[in-house]
This record gives structure tokens, sequence and C-alpha cells, in this order.
């Protein structure tokens, strides 16, 4: 059983979820070729498979290379496991003092609701935990977590993540926002998640009110490509937007999905103009196991933000950023556009790729 399954939800996604793929047995309803079909039992075996229906009719399944299929259907290459990676990327695990919270940084906690989730993503750095912890929510389970938060004044941000925290029904969203929200020192609520982009029928009116309080709304959306953004996206970014919730995009860099200017430049323009939501970050693959085949080295990252910066306004780029391993938190990866200095002179290269001098003039 999973978290999506309650009786009072819109029959819509329901049934985008009973309709996609649930289980590895599932993938025999897809039109894969028998050595296809083997291979990706397989690669299901260490990371679980799920798509909604709304998702997997975004594929086109003549095109083995589909940007939507890679994303969501197991790949023999996830089996070859490369020295180096790593189980936990960026050390959650490390920094979790309790039970389903995360504390890296002083004033926001990841908090993970459940290990479950609408779509399982073949990139993801947390395959690894969904996989094996794969529980549920339940309220006992988060006690130690609201407890500890209760605790730290320090704390102004609660990240909800996991598992993806809108694959909860209203009821269990409503608590977990009400358990929040009475922690005064408690400022904003933010929430990641990949429902609007594979489940947006799921974004309905009583999803929305549940996460309405007192606490400022942010959900960080996950879109990778384009294909991703549909009349149905955006309907529900509106829904959102509506709500009075902050829209922000993080975006993975995966080859043979994203890996190109056009496509990035394209996402990011429809992110923003077609669904008001802000190009946030865009990710350098972590170093999770088996992913060696979707990674590109960051000079091939820098050259593409570079070339966005030149083609999209401030608004719709994203940051290029790499989560370094053991907890070292996001850093910016984008090319330096500083080349030199002398004393008070900067030399520093323009969009159009020409050095100018600024120097620098300041009262003492
Ligand atoms: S929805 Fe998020 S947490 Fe779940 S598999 Fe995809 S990337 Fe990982």
């Amino acid at each position: 059983m999973t978290d999506l399954k309650d009786a009072t939800r819109a029959p819509d996604w329901q049934d985008d979820v009973r309709h996609g793929v649930r289980h590895v047995r599932d993938l025999a309803s897809l039109p894969l070729s028998p050595a296809e079909r083997q291979a990706a039992q397989e690669a299901a075996a260490l990371h679980k498979v799920r798509a909604p229906k709304a998702y997997l009719d975004l594929i086109d399944w003549n095109d083995p290379t589909d940007p939507i299929r890679a994303q969501v259907i197991p790949s023999p290459d996830e089996l070859v496991e490369t020295e180096g990676e790593l189980g936990d990327p960026i050390a959650d695990h490390e920094f979790s003092p309790v039970p389903r919270l995360t504390h890296r940084h002083a004033d926001r906690v990841l908090l993970f609701p459940t290990y479950q989730c609408a779509v399982y993503c073949r990139f993801c750095f947390r395959k690894e935990s969904l996989t094996s912890i794969g529980r549920g929510y339940t309220r006992e389970a988060l006690e130690p977590a609201l407890a500890y938060i209760a605790d730290h004044p320090e704390i102004r941000e609660v990240i909800l993540t996991g598992g993806d925290p809108l694959s909860l029904p209203d009821k269990a969203l409503a608590e977990i926002r009400a358990r929040i929200e009475a922690i005064p020192h408690v400022r904003l609520l933010r929430i990641h998640t990949r429902v609007p982009v594979v489940l947006p029928s799921r974004i309905t009116s009583g999803l929305v009110e549940a996460l309405q309080g007192r606490l400022m709304v942010t959900v960080v959306t996950h879109f990778n490509h384009a294909r991703e953004i549909t009349d149905a996206t955006e309907t529900a970014c509106r829904t959102m937007r509506q709500a009075g919730f902050v829209l922000l995009n993080q975006s993975v860099l995966l080859k043979g999905v994203n890996d190109s200017v056009e496509v990035l430049e394209e996402l990011c323009r429809e992110l923003m103009y077609r669904l008001g939501v802000k190009p946030y970050y865009l990710h350098h693959g972590d170093l999770a196991r088996g992913m060696a085949h979707r990674r590109t080295t960051i000079a091939q990252g820098q050259a593409l933000v570079e070339a966005l910066r030149a083609r999209l306004s401030g608004i719709c780029n994203p940051v290029y950023v790499l989560d370094l391993p053991e907890g070292g938190g996001k850093v910016p990866l984008g090319p330096c556009p500083i080349e030199g200095r002398d004393g008070d002179s900067w030399q520093i290269r323009g969009l159009d790729g020409a050095v100018r001098t600024y120097r620098e003039i300041v009262s003492e």
C-alpha cells in the first residue's frame, strides 16, 4: 500500500496512479523489447520503479533516447557502479540527529515525512534511502523530529522532502503543516516535490488548502525538460500561485536528457514565462551509485551555463551548483568572469566575451 491511497481524492489523479507503472511487473505493459524488459527488471532491483500514467504518456516510445523515458525507465547502465560513487552522496545520514530529519545548516532542516514518491527517478541521489527505508508517513514517526525543531530556535525554515511530501494525503499534509506552524520560531515551509511535474492532477484545491496557514509556503518543483511542461502542469502551477505559494524550480543536469543549451534555454524560458516558476538551481550530477552514464563533466556544465547567461534574462537563469559530498553544502560552479586584478582595477569578462576594466571607486 502507498501513501497515495485515499478514498477522498479526485478520481483523475487516482486514475493516473492506477493506470501507471506501480511495480516492476507493470513494466510488462510497456512497449519495451524483451531484452530491455529484462535489463529494466535487473536495474529495478536496486531502485524502485513507479511512474503515473500522465507522465508515461509524455514518452515517445519510438525514440530510445527519449528524455522522459530516460528519467523513469530503468536502464542496465544503472548496474554499473564506478569507484568513488556514494550511497549517501550529500551525507544526509551523517547530519541526522534524530530519525527523519537532517540538520546541515543552522537555520534550516530537512524533514522526511515519507520515503515514498509518486515517481521513482532513475537519477535520484536518495534512491538508496528510498529503497532501504521504504516507510510511509505516521504521526509517531515524526515526533522526535518535531521535538528537535521545537528545541532549536535557530531553525527558521523547514523543508519537507523525501520521498515526495506531496504524495501524502491532504489530511496528513494538514497535520504536518499545523504541527510545524505551532513552533513559533519557524518562518518558512518549503516543499520539494516532483508531483506537479509527474502527477499534476494531484494539485487540487484540497491539497493547497491543507498547506495554507501561518507560514510562508515555497514550493520547489523539479522539472528537467520543457517536454514536461504541459497544460496540466500549467494548471497545477497556477493553482499553487493563486494560493500564494512562491514557486521555484530545481533541475538536475543529466547527460542525454537536458545537456544542451537549446534544451535548457527552452526549459528555463517556459518555466518562467508559462508556469511562473523561477529557475532556481541547476544541479551538477552528484555521486549517486550507477549514475556515471547520466553525469556530465563540470567543464561541460560551465560552458552550458555561460551560454545560457548570454541568452536568458537574469530571472530565467538558474544558478549552477554542486551539492558537495560530506555535507559541504551547495556551492556555485558557474564560470568566474573575473580575468584579473591590479589593485583597485578589475578585469571582468562581459556577456559579449570582451574583457573590460572596472575600477573600484569608494569613499574613505
Ligand atoms: S521524486 Fe525526488 S525523492 Fe523521489 S525519486 Fe524522484 S528525485 Fe528522488
